[in-house]
């Protein structure tokens, strides 16, 4: 039988830190969540807050926190373009003090600790697909920079704390990863194409549409957070963890238009700075290290998250988010 460890989740309030620690709780750990509610919601969680395994805690990573814990995934950070703009100070605190502090903590109790870390650290990619050797290409400056580059210097300390201080380190890069519970207004691209598919309004494509991006479903991804999380002390990572299938963003808005039945048109808007043209991960690592790959396809994955989307629009709970 596996042992009962207690783990802490920040960001666990969010997309896919609420997915994680219901995941953690099936198997028998306990499970602190720590959230700050920036993006996060109550309604992720709310479901687990009667069981005794759980606990949360409202707190910004930003300052220090002192728990006991055998395990810490460090998800605490916002992931849509729109919402790590908005603060664009805070996203670099969030990813840089927040690391500093979570590793520091990792340090005093001798946790093992993980980083959802992300495919952004490559940049707009001269190479594809991208393998963890590739370097990337990042503006220092732009409007993504606050993210792209706190998560690279999020990077640096764990591969630092793990030389100087022998930290266990696992660093996991996450390509876009999709599912019920995003934020109708997350602003990210599926939610948005969803969002806008049901309620027949018309789909906002920024630039020609032909970038790409390779969607993972949530489920296939928590179940590599935690393969990986759960490998010897030797593997660090990073390792890319994703779904290799890579589709125009044309492509993913008649996918989407198909497969809820809509009559939205297209529509057409600027893309906006330093958009990456297109992302595909090269899984080859995950695959050898894990022997993980992701099994559900673009097509079942959009329908359970279309199905998530049309129970929230038709009830009075999208209000209610919007509000949280
Ligand atoms: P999300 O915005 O739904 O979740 C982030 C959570 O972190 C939210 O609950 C938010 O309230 C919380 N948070 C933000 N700043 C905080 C702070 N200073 N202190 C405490 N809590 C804070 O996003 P998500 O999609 O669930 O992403 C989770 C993690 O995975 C992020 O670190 C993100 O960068 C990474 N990631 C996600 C994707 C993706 O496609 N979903 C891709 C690459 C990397
Ligand atoms: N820290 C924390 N919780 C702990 C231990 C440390 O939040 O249980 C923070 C602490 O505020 C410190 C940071 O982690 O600033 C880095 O800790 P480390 O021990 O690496 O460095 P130092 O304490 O020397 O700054
Ligand atoms: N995008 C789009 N319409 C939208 C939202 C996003 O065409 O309503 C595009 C965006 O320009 C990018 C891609 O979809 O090329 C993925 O965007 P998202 O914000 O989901 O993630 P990221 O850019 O961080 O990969």
């Amino acid at each position: 039988m596996q042992q009962t460890k207690r783990i802490l989740v920040t960001g666990g309030a969010g997309f896919l830190g609420s997915f994680l620690c219901e995941r953690l709780l099936r198997e028998k750990h306990e499970v602190i969540c720590v959230d700050n509610f920036f993006t996060g919601r109550r309604s992720n969680i709310s479901h687990l807050l009667d069981n005794r395994s759980f606990e949360i805690i409202r707190h910004d990573i930003t300052f220090p926190l002192y728990v006991e814990v055998d395990e810490i995934y460090n998800l605490a950070c916002p992931a849509s373009p729109v919402h790590y703009q908005f603060d664009p100070v805070q996203t670099t605190k969030t990813s840089v003090h927040g690391a500093i502090n979570m590793l520091g903590l990792a340090k005093r109790v001798g946790a093992k600790i993980l980083q959802a870390s992300t495919s952004e650290v490559y940049g707009d990619p001269e190479i594809h697909p991208q393998q963890e050797s590739y370097l990337g290409r990042v503006n220092p400056i732009g409007p993504r920079s606050c993210y792209d580059e706190g998560k690279r210097c999020a990077e640096t300390l764990f591969f630092d704390y793990w030389r100087q201080h022998k930290l266990q380190i696992k660093v996991a890069r996450i390509f876009n990863t999709y599912g019920p519970r995003m934020r109708p207004d997350d602003g990210r691209v599926i939610s948005n194409f969803i969002v806008q598919a049901l309620q027949n309004k018309p789909i906002t494509v920024y630039g020609s549409g032909q970038q790409t991006r390779s969607f993972c479903y949530v489920d296939d991804l928590i179940d590599g957070l935690m393969r990986l999380m759960g490998t010897q002390d030797e593997v660090t990572g990073p390792i890319n963890l994703g779904n290799p299938a890579e589709f125009t963003m044309l492509e993913l808005a008649n996918l989407v238009v198909e497969l809820t039945g809509s009559r939205s048109a297209t529509k057409y808007l600027p893309l906006p700075a330093d958009d990456p043209r297109q992302r595909q991960p090269d899984i080859a690592v995950a695959a050898r290290e894990l022997d993980w790959t992701p099994k559900v396809q673009l097509r079942a994955g959009l329908g359970k998250t279309i199905a998530y989307f049309e129970d929230l629009l038709s009830s009075d709970r999208s209000l209610a988010i919007a509000a949280e």
